[in-house]
């Protein structure tokens, strides 16, 4: 790679950090003035929470008991971004910008796409479909070790990102729409489409069943979701040009922020153009991460989860969460500060 072109991608890699960022973290659009909302972080949570009730008898009494711990640690990879470098690139994959035939040129195993395109090269356009892989391992390695902590920590976390590959513009090199002038559009889909409309979705999906090759169903999901990009962007555009542009935004309180963002109405038409898209996708996630829960702890060898029953997380790994949400902390205020300047 010659100095011009990897100055160009730390300069586009940095600046994704920090898009995807605001994005998770709830700036929907414009003005974050203050602090941040948790509109994304509610929807991980919710998926997590919900995919709890598809696992079967053998799994749902410890999955049950430690469900807050599922739903609250269902963000904690978006908070970890602020203080591990080679987090952000876990979250998504730039899939179009191999090839129009993508999907046949990217070798589906990591050590197959490494020597095909080199790491960098990788992790420079995002490596989800490989990193659900990997952390579905370590729950299965979690289990075999019968370690709550790690059991509970990387379940929790093999969601988020499973939750991520369902999102259509987390597969896109126009991941905000800034190369179709609808800058936005990310934080409209994943962020205040379910922020409206989540309450009113139909969360039974059914029993998680055996997958046979999680790697397959990882790349399923992303090329599922990139089937998706183009009527996110194109139902999108319709609206927009036929939509008064003086209603489309509206600004909101939250707390001591001022927030521009999409205006109720807006939503709904959208969503009606979509057919219930974001609801499908949700759903679809949900039944994704009881699929890969399920299937670490059968390939683990079925461990007995009643007896680690009356155990609690460990005061390390309280620890370890902790450094990284005081770190989180720390720099969202910055980042925050950084727009007031
Ligand atoms: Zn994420």
């Amino acid at each position: 790679m010659t100095s011009l072109k990897l100055m160009m991608s730390i300069r586009k890699y940095v600046k994704r950090f920090f898009i995807l960022c605001s994005l998770c973290l709830g700036f929907i659009v414009v003005i974050p003035k203050k602090t941040a909302n948790a509109w994304g972080f509610y929807g991980h949570q919710r998926i997590n929470r919900m995919a709890v009730f598809t696992l079967p008898p053998e799994m749902i009494t410890f999955y049950k008991k430690h469900i807050e711990f599922i739903t609250n640690h269902a963000v904690d990879p978006d908070k970890r971004r602020y203080s591990l470098e080679e987090e952000a690139a876990r979250h998504y994959i730039d899939i179009d910008h191999y090839d129009p035939q993508a999907f046949r040129e990217v070798p589906i195993f990591w050590s197959k796409a490494v020597e095909k395109y080199t790491e960098d090269t990788l992790k420079t356009y995002g490596i989800l479909p490989w990193h659900i892989e990997k952390h579905y391992n370590s729950l299965v390695n979690a289990f075999k070790d019968e370690s709550l902590d790690k059991i509970l920590r990387y379940s929790a976390e093999l969601g988020h990102y499973i939750a991520d590959a369902h999102v259509p513009l987390h597969t896109t090199e126009n991941y905000n729409g800034q190369l179709t002038n609808q800058r936005g559009i990310h934080g409209f889909w994943e962020s205040r489409i379910p922020e409206l409309k989540a309450e009113d979705y139909d969360y039974f999906v059914g029993r998680a069943s055996y997958i046979d090759s999680p790697i397959k169903f990882a790349w399923k999901m992303v090329y599922d979701s990139h089937l998706a990009v183009d009527s996110v962007l194109t139902f999108e555009a319709i609206l927009n040009k036929n939509f008064p542009s003086d209603q489309k935004y509206v600004y909101e309180n939250r707390g001591n922020a001022l927030i521009k963002t999409y205006s109720e109405e807006y939503v709904n038409r959208y969503n009606l153009m979509i057919k219930g898209q974001v609801e499908r996708r949700m759903r679809e996630s949900i039944h994704m991460i009881g699929c890969m829960w399920y299937t670490a702890w059968i390939n683990s060898g079925k461990p007995d989860l009643n007896h680690l029953g009356a155990q609690e997380i460990s005061d390390s790994l309280k620890s370890v969460i902790q450094k990284e949400e005081d770190l989180y902390l720390l720099h969202k205020n910055k980042h925050v500060k950084g727009h007031e300047d």
